[in-house]
C-alpha cells in the first residue's frame, strides 16, 4: 500500500535541502557519511547486458540504472552532488565537470554539435570565459553586447545567450527577466558562481542553463576544483554525452567534497555576506577609495577602485591573502587587470569597466574588525588624494 506522506513530499527550505539532498538513501544504507566510490571500472559477467546499457546511454544520454560500467560515464558519489545542486538551483538535473571552464566548454560543444556556434554575451564575465568565447578555440563566434542589444544580436545560428550576474569582477548586475525575454527561443546561460543559489536562482527567472565554478562557493574551502551545469534533463542528456566523449569529468573525491561543501553553503554565504556589506559601507566612506561596487543581490564579493596604486594594497595585506579565486572561508584579494582578467585584451577589459585601479575582495568568515584593520592598513600603504588634488603617501609600508 502506498504511503501518501511519501508520495507527496512537502517542499523543503534551501537550508534543509543543503544538508539532506543527495543523501536520502544513507540511513537505508546504514551509513551517515556518503560513501566515496573511487572505482574506475565496474565488474559485470553479463557483457550482452552491458552492451544494451551502453547503447541506451549513447542513444539518450540518460543516467544508467545500476553501476556506471566505466567512471567516465558516471560516478555515484559525484551523482549525489549533482542531485543536491539541482535541488538547490530548482532544476531537473545537473551535470558536474572537472572545472568551471570544463563545464562551459561542454555547454559550447553541446550547442556547436547542433550547428549553433554563435553566442551572444554581455561583458564583463570571468576573464577565462571571455577568452574561451573570443579566441574561437571551439569554433565559437561571439557577439558582445549590452543587455539592451541582446534581441538585435541574435541570429539564426545563435545557440546561447550568456550573462554573468553579479559579474566578475565589477559585480555589475543584469535584469534576468528582461534578458530572458530578449532571448526568445535561444537558451539563456547564467553564470551563478557569485550569487550562489542561496541569493539567486536564475532558473526561476527563465534561465535554461545555470553554470557554476564549483571551485568557488560550492566547495567553499579553496581545496577542490569543479564545475557544474544545472539545467533541464533534456539538455543534461546532451551534456552527459559530451562529457563521456571529451572526458572532462569531476573526480569522485571532488564530488564528495562538493557535496559536503553544499551542506554549509547557506550558512557560509549569509555570514560572509553580512561582513561584506559592512566592509562595503566602510570602504565607501573611506577617502582613499574612489568607488565601491556591491551588488543589490548582496553576496560576499566587494570590488573597489582606489585613488592610489592598487599594487601597494595587494602588497600591504597581512591577514587577507593576496590570491586569485574566491568563495573560500578565508578572505582573498586580487587585482583583476593583472590576474583574473589579464587574458582579456586591454581595450575590451577597460570598456567592460575593469579599471586598472579596481581590486576584487572575496570576503570570508573572519571577524569584520580584523578584516577592516588589515584593509585599512593596506590602504595606507598607497598614496591618498589630498584636498588640493596632489598625491601623497599617507604612511610607509612598515610592517
Ligand atoms: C572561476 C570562475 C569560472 C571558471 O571556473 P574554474 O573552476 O576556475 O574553471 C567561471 N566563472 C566564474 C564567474 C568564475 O569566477
Amino acid at each position: 500500500m502506498e504511503n501518501e506522506a511519501f508520495a507527496a513530499p512537502v517542499p523543503r527550505a534551501l537550508a534543509t535541502e543543503a544538508v539532506h539532498a543527495g543523501r536520502e538513501d544513507l540511513a537505508r544504507l546504514g551509513v551517515h557519511a556518503p560513501p566515496l566510490d573511487l572505482s574506475t571500472t565496474y565488474p559485470s559477467y553479463d557483457a550482452a547486458g552491458e552492451a544494451e546499457r551502453i547503447d541506451e546511454f549513447a542513444a539518450t544520454g540518460a543516467r544508467l540504472e545500476g553501476p556506471p560500467v566505466y567512471a567516465r560515464l558516471d560516478n555515484p558519489t559525484t551523482a549525489r552532488f549533482e542531485t543536491a545542486l539541482a535541488r538547490l538551483e530548482g532544476t531537473e538535473s545537473a551535470v558536474a565537470f572537472a572545472s568551471g571552464m570544463a563545464a562551459l566548454t561542454a555547454v559550447l560543444l553541446a550547442r556547436a554539435s547542433q550547428g549553433l556556434r554563435h553566442v551572444v554575451a554581455v561583458r564583463p564575465i570571468y576573464g577565462c570565459s571571455d577568452h574561451l568565447l573570443s579566441a574561437g578555440l571551439l569554433g565559437t563566434e561571439v557577439t558582445w553586447t549590452d543587455p539592451a542589444g541582446i534581441a538585435a544580436a541574435i541570429r539564426p545560428d545563435t545557440g546561447l545567450v550568456m550573462v554573468e550576474t553579479p559579474a566578475n569582477p565589477t559585480l555589475a548586475e543584469v535584469d534576468l527577466r528582461a534578458v530572458r525575454h530578449a532571448c526568445g527561443a535561444v537558451p539563456l546561460l547564467v553564470d551563478n558562481t557569485f550569487a550562489t543559489p542561496v541569493l539567486q536562482r536564475p532558473a526561476e527567472h527563465g534561465a535554461r542553463i545555470v553554470l557554476h565554478s564549483a571551485t568557488k562557493y560550492l566547495g567553499g574551502h579553496g581545496d577542490v576544483m569543479g564545475g557544474v551545469v544545472a539545467c533541464d534533463e533534456e539538455f543534461a542528456r546532451t551534456l552527459r554525452l559530451v562529457r563521456f566523449a571529451t572526458g572532462g569529468i569531476l573526480h569522485p573525491m571532488a564530488g564528495y567534497l562538493l557535496l559536503r561543501g553544499l551542506s554549509t553553503l547557506p550558512v557560509r554565504v549569509r555570514a560572509a555576506s553580512t561582513t561584506a556589506a559592512d566592509l562595503a559601507c566602510r570602504l565607501s566612506a573611506d577617502p582613499r577609495v574612489a568607488r565601491v561596487h556591491y551588488p543589490r543581490v548582496g553576496g560576499a564579493m566587494v570590488s573597489f577602485e582606489v585613488y592610489g596604486d592598487p599594487h601597494h594594497v595587494i602588497a600591504g595585506v597581512r591577514l587577507i591573502t593576496p590570491a586569485v579565486s574566491l568563495g573560500s572561508v578565508d578572505t582573498l584579494i586580487q587585482h583583476p587587470a593583472s590576474i583574473s582578467h589579464r587574458i582579456v585584451a586591454e581595450g575590451d577589459r577597460r570598456a567592460a569597466g575593469v579599471s586598472d585601479r579596481l581590486l576584487r575582495l572575496s570576503v570570508g568568515l573572519e571577524d569584520v574588525e580584523d578584516l577592516w584593520r588589515d584593509l585599512t592598513e593596506a590602504l595606507s600603504a598607497q598614496p591618498v588624494r589630498t584636498r588640493n588634488g596632489s598625491a601623497r603617501l599617507s604612511s610607509p609600508v612598515a610592517r
